[in-house]
């Protein structure tokens, strides 16, 4: 008899919603409170310190060390009042997630006691042990040293009593060993391409932001039943398990009310969120059962990368203690939607300009098409180098598979933005370039893009890149990424894109062209070259994946394969040019990449090949040899000429539970096999193909036996809590 998982059912059954309630009645009275925000720097620094700091913040001016030591001390202060009595370097690893490690504020005061101490050098600087994470070769481990230092564009904040302190992390020899360095380096990048721009249209511009907006999508289990199941713990994911009866085919989720459990969880989820600084505002069912999302009001990209990731961490905590895991993988259960992060990113300038957004002006419009148009061709140019960014282990189950996002990256525009470029590539030149001061520049006969946006509605769910109206939404980043990875990727793609736009502007401007002549003739050549791109059908198709392949897309959907993207030539190019990665550190991470890839896949082999051998076989065993005991004793009482026929059924079943048995059991061997086979390939490239080709290969054959064999048994002696439990029991 399975005890364990009927009793961690009747655990779940009996929980009731824990009510947590908020620290003062508006969300505004306590927004921020564990922030070192603003308000907190002019009350806890002094004048000048504060001022340095803003121009650090604002402008990339670097601090001084006396600075520094004053802005430690002020931070240390409001700290202490805050009752945090640690600190800690928070970081982004290349293992994903964030990293931590907490030292306590004293220190000995050289009278035999202790004071609070927490220096400026303390601040910018640590050389956490850093050996540990991945490196992908760039540390050799006698020379293991990594150093931490403070993005003080991030605000620090304190989760439980640690003062955490946002940094970079990088190697004695300088190169990044993170995500946040390449991101800061490609928003660098973006905004010296795009303020120069901007500038064609609007002296005046001297910063260009990047915004991201995510969307966090997430799976809620009951902490009970996700114990019971090895594969959620080890994996992150469920390896076996047959489909509920009823899953999410009445489509009775999505945006429906929210249970009471979930919602106390949210509640207090949100009281973090906002104690932290981070503007949550959405909240809502997503489409499988027990999955939801969560949204931002969108931010500076690095900031609110900054906050998804603590969003990822204050999640897990707060739903411990509402009796939940929160799973974060991108595919926990087969047969139902799984989990992205809608990655919602724009360009906005320091004028108030969101430059993804059709303006009142033709002047305003013809921005907006140059920018538009040119990260059409940036995604055009690197498709497969944005796919790369999204590409991992985890995320491969929604890649191809039909949910979004399909492995191909295309853009959707919409009708309307469709016909305004289809028809500004068409119009003569003459048409297209007619400068009239009155009704200002007249765009192919179409000077009021803003009165044809009416539908901006008008969405296609399949697209992994889409136009959303103001912005464009990167549907292919999976939930657990940390969204740096894709930001830097697509900012550094559309800055060396328009570094290269605006030197053919400028060289038909030498050739004396209008700037307006001249900006038009390039745009209307790029609407033409990034024509590839568009795609408004249904992404899932088979016809699409075969048009695509014909459009030159990248249409590879192995993961280890695509991780190539990083070190293909061409890119390689790019990342140096715009300072944002070299090729060393490019190499590093495809080793990474391909590392990781290994890893997780050796892990659900090892877990699903334990979980196949000591817990599917045995109870198959026992449930068959009671049939077997059963027709043991028909025949005994009914003799040999009748048991046959009183026992068919039995005799059946035993006969299908032998098949899949057999079968389970050969093909799990085989899989040992084959790791075994890969394990002894030393390059990382080769190693992780293989896994790809081979191990992972063989998980859904012998996952089919293993759910066949849970369709017949018993149900009783069924040790792993089913699809109807983990999903509905809450
Ligand atoms: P959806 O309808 O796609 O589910 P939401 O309305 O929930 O989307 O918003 C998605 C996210 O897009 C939010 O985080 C929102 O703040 C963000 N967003 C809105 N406008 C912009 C913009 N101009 N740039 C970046 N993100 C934006
Ligand atoms: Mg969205």
């Amino acid at each position: 008899m399975s005890t364990l998982r009927f009793n961690v059912i009747d655990e779940a059954l009996k929980r009731k919603a824990v009510e947590v309630s908020a620290p003062a009645d508006r969300a505004s009275d306590y927004f921020g409170m564990k922030v070192f925000n603003e308000e907190k720097m002019r009350k806890y620094l002094p004048k000048k310190s504060y001022e340095a700091l803003m121009e650090t913040m604002q402008h990339g001016k670097s601090l001084s060390r006396e600075i520094a030591d004053s802005v430690a001390s002020g931070m240390k202060q409001w700290a202490i009042e805050m009752g945090a009595d640690h600190y800690t370097h928070w970081f982004q690893p290349l293992t994903g997630g964030t990293a931590e490690k907490h030292d306590a504020f004293v220190e000995y005061d050289g009278k035999g006691g202790m004071i609070e101490e927490f220096s400026g050098k303390l601040l910018i600087q640590q050389e956490p042990d850093a050996s540990s994470f991945p490196s992908g070769g760039i540390r050799n481990t006698f020379e293991a040293r990594g150093y931490s230092a403070w993005d003080a564009t991030s605000p620090a904040f304190i989760v439980d009593t640690t003062l955490c302190i946002p940094t970079i992390f990088i190697a004695y020899t300088g190169e990044a060993l993170d995500y946040k360095v390449p991101l800061l380096r490609s928003l660098q990048a973006v905004n010296k391409a795009a303020v120069e721009v901007c500038r064609y249209f609007d002296a005046s511009v001297s910063k260009v932001n990047s915004y991201l907006g995510w969307e966090q999508e997430y799976f809620l289990v009951d902490e009970g039943l996700y114990a019971a199941r090895p594969d959620m713990v080890l994996t992150g994911r469920t390896l076996l398990g047959h489909e509920s009866a009823k899953n999410q085919q009445l489509e009775d989720h999505y945006f429906g009310t929210i249970p009471t459990r979930v919602m106390a969880f949210m509640k207090d989820l949100e009281y973090e969120c906002w104690k932290l600084g981070i503007p949550v505002k959405t909240r809502h069912n997503e489409v499988a059962p027990n999955q939801f999302e969560l949204a931002p009001i969108y931010e500076e990209t690095n900031l609110a990368n900054d906050h998804n990731l603590l969003v990822m961490l204050i999640m897990k905590k707060v739903a411990r203690r509402h009796c939940f895991r929160v799973i974060l993988h991108e595919k926990p259960f087969k047969g139902i939607n799984g989990s992205g992060k809608h990655n919602n990113w724009s360009l906005g300038t320091d004028t108030g300009v969101n430059l993804l957004s059709p303006g009142k002006t033709p002047k305003d419009n013809l921005q907006f098409v140059a920018f538009l148009v040119n990260i059409m061709m940036a995604v055009y140019k690197r498709n497969g180098l944005l796919k790369a960014s999204i590409a991992s282990a985890t995320n491969a189950h929604r890649l191809g598979a039909n949910e979004a996002p399909p492995a191909i990256i295309s853009i959707f525009l919409g009708r309307q933005i469709s016909a305004v470029l289809d028809k500004l590539a068409a119009s003569t030149k003459d048409e297209a370039i007619v400068f009239d001061e009155k009704s200002g520049l007249k765009m192919g006969g179409i000077a009021h893009i803003p009165e044809l946006l009416i539908d901006n509605t008008d969405r296609n769910r399949t697209s992994p890149f889409a136009f959303t109206g103001n912005r464009f939404e990167f549907r292919a980043v999976g939930s657990s990424d940390n969204c740096g990875g894709a930001m830097t990727i697509l900012n550094t793609a559309v800055a060396d894109q328009l570094v290269e736009f605006k030197a053919e502007v400028d060289a038909l401007m030498a050739k004396g062209e209008t700037k307006e002549q001249a900006i038009f003739s390039v745009v209307k050549e790029y609407i033409k070259a990034s024509a590839p791109i568009r795609f408004d059908g249904n992404g899932y198709t088979e016809e699409w994946k075969a048009e695509a392949a014909q459009r030159g897309l990248d249409c590879e959907t192995s993961v280890p394969e695509i991780v190539g993207q990083y070190i293909a030539p061409s890119n390689t190019d790019m990342f140096v040019r715009m300072g944002v990665l070299s090729s060393k550190e490019l190499h590093a991470r495809a080793e990474v990449k391909w590392e990781t890839y290994t890893k997780k896949i050796q892990i659900e082999a090892r877990v699903l090949g334990d979980l196949v051998m000591n817990h599917i076989l045995p109870v198959a065993s026992r449930y068959q040899s009671q049939l077997l005991d059963k027709v043991f004793k028909v025949k005994a009482l009914f003799g040999e000429a009748q048991y046959q026929k009183i026992a068919a059924q039995d005799l059946a079943l035993i006969e299908k539970m032998a098949c899949h048995m057999e079968k389970l059991q050969t093909l799990t061997e085989q899989m040992v096999d084959a790791r075994k086979v890969a394990n002894k390939i030393e390059n990382e490239r080769q190693k992780a193909i293989i896994y790809h080709n081979t191990v992972a290969e063989a998980f859904d054959a012998i996952r089919y036996h293993a759910d066949k064999l849970e369709e017949v048994v018993d149900n009783e002696m069924w040790p792993l809590p089913k699809y109807r439990e983990l999903l509905f029991v809450r």
